[in-house]
């Protein structure tokens, strides 16, 4: 996996969070914000430590696994 395919942007200590894809054909080039006042802290953190592998996964028929 290329590392500038994506951005994953964490504001305010962890509490937003936010994830960009890079990719020219992406049909979903921008995830979230998710916070956690909107959606909640396990949301948020889930948000962090899934979406680089949920994202290429789903948009992309990658896994980095
Ligand atoms: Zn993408």
């Amino acid at each position: 996996m290329n590392a500038f395919d994506s951005v994953l942007h964490v504001d305010l200590e962890g509490k937003r969070a936010r994830y960009e894809c890079v990719r020219p054909d992406c049909p979903q080039p921008r995830v979230g914000p998710v916070t956690v006042l909107r959606d909640g802290l396990d949301t948020v953190r889930a948000f962090i430590a899934d979406i680089r592998s949920q994202h290429p996964a789903q948009y992309h028929g990658e896994t980095t696994k």
